[in-house]
């Protein structure tokens, strides 16, 4: 087996390498403009990601979570009220709701996509629901049609956590094709760098079809502020740095290239993964297109230790996302029955690994990460 040096989950270096001139012209250009807060470069970004995914408006802010908070402010939820989210995702999702005097409602999910489905999140709407935040989980869409016609017929609002689908197509029953993250009142997403669409620091950025909508996420980002000094309601300080936004603006241009290399890694380890009785590889759906943040596999849970451990004596990393269910973590022991478990949620913990997934994978890389999961099983 050929000896790989330092394999990642995910390769930044070897990206920014292949566009290096564009990005260190860039970057310096915003350096000696001394338009460093919001200015041409964040709304050229904003203009071109909303062009991208064919949505109205593209508001910057500065990471994923506060992404998420202001959608959430700019919706006129009261205390208390309830609002529904997947118990495996990353704990941005159900954080925010807590620390806006919210009551996060975690469900569970499916056992084969990750995501909430319509029936899960109709059994869990009380006369206090008033939100679901379905998260496009691992790199494929949550199944929206059924989702929202169910937040319709509850006049819920939906804020889809686009964090890690950006670029994902959800085809409905009539043949209509839809972006994830532009179906919902709002969607959020993250750039943090090792997101499908990450930048070289934080960020992040809301999306949405509504002007009235658009406009007070913007204040709300923004103070508050509706003309300079002047503060409707409480807001927070959270923008885009040009920064930021000059390195997106390069990498958006790239983006489906990165994800068609992502679904060629995947394919490629689907292939190779295909024969192995214990393993199930990630199952796509067939209405949404997979731009794989996580390639995700589920091993028996007794595997899972010694199989990482195998992995790394062949110098190659694996991750656990999401090792502990959203309710059996301590933070959010406020808004669980103790005792209580969600059975899928309890399994994926128990028993799923993620390899490393990103643009600039080799066939040598990925044969030598095949073979050491092959090796392990003795195939
Ligand atoms: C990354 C991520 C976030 C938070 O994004 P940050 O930019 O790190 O704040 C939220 N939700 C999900 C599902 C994520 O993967």
């Amino acid at each position: 087996m050929p000896v790989i040096e330092d394999i990642q989950m995910v390769d930044l270096k070897s990206q920014y390498l292949k566009i290096k001139p564009e990005i260190d012209d860039a970057v310096l250009k915003v350096i000696s403009s001394t338009r460093y807060i919001n200015g041409p470069e964040v709304s050229a970004f904003e203009q071109e990601l909303a062009t991208y995914l064919g949505v109205k408006h593209v508001v910057g802010c500065a990471n994923g979570t506060d992404a998420l908070q202001i959608a959430l402010m700019a919706l006129g939820l009261e205390p208390g009220d309830e609002v529904i989210v997947p118990s495996f995702t990353y704990v941005a999702t159900a954080e925010v709701i807590g620390l806006l005097g919210l009551t996060p409602v975690m469900i569970d999910v499916d056992p084969l996509y990750f995501h909430i489905t319509a029936e899960l999140v109709e059994n869990a709407i009380t006369p206090r629901t008033k939100a679901i935040v379905p998260v496009h989980l691992f790199g494929q869409s949550a199944p929206m049609e059924e989702i929202m016609q169910i937040a319709r017929s509850h006049q819920l609002f939906v804020v889809e956590d686009n964090a890690q689908s950006i670029g994902s197509k959800l085809t409905y029953q009539d043949g209509k094709t839809h972006v994830s993250g532009t179906i919902g009142d709002v969607g959020t997403t993250s750039f943090f760098p090792a997101k499908n669409l990450g930048c070289y620091g934080d960020g992040g950025a809301l999306f949405t079809n509504d002007d009235d909508l658009a406009a007070n996420l913007r204040m709300i980002a923004n103070h508050g502020q509706s003309k300079r000094y002047y503060h409707d309601q409480l807001g927070v300080n959270s923008r885009l740095d040009a920064m930021q936004a000059t390195i997106l603006r390069i990498k958006l241009r790239h983006l489906d290239g990165y994800s068609a290399s992502r679904l060629a890694v995947a394919d490629a380890y689907d292939a190779q993964f295909a024969a192995l009785k214990h393993v199930i590889t990630p199952k796509r759906d067939g209405s949404s297109t997979h731009v794989f943040h996580q390639y995700t596999l589920q091993v028996p849970a007794a595997d899972r230790e010694p199989l990482i451990s195998h992995l790394k004596s062949h110098g190659i990393p694996a991750m656990i996302y999401y090792p502990v269910p959203l309710y059996a973590q301590k933070a959010f022991a406020p808004y669980w029955q103790k005792g209580e478990m969600l059975p899928v949620t309890e399994k994926l913990s128990a028993t799923v690994m993620s390899l490393p997934m990103h643009t600039e994978m080799t066939p040598a890389l990925i044969d030598h990460i095949t073979g050491a999961i092959k090796s392990f099983y003795h195939d």
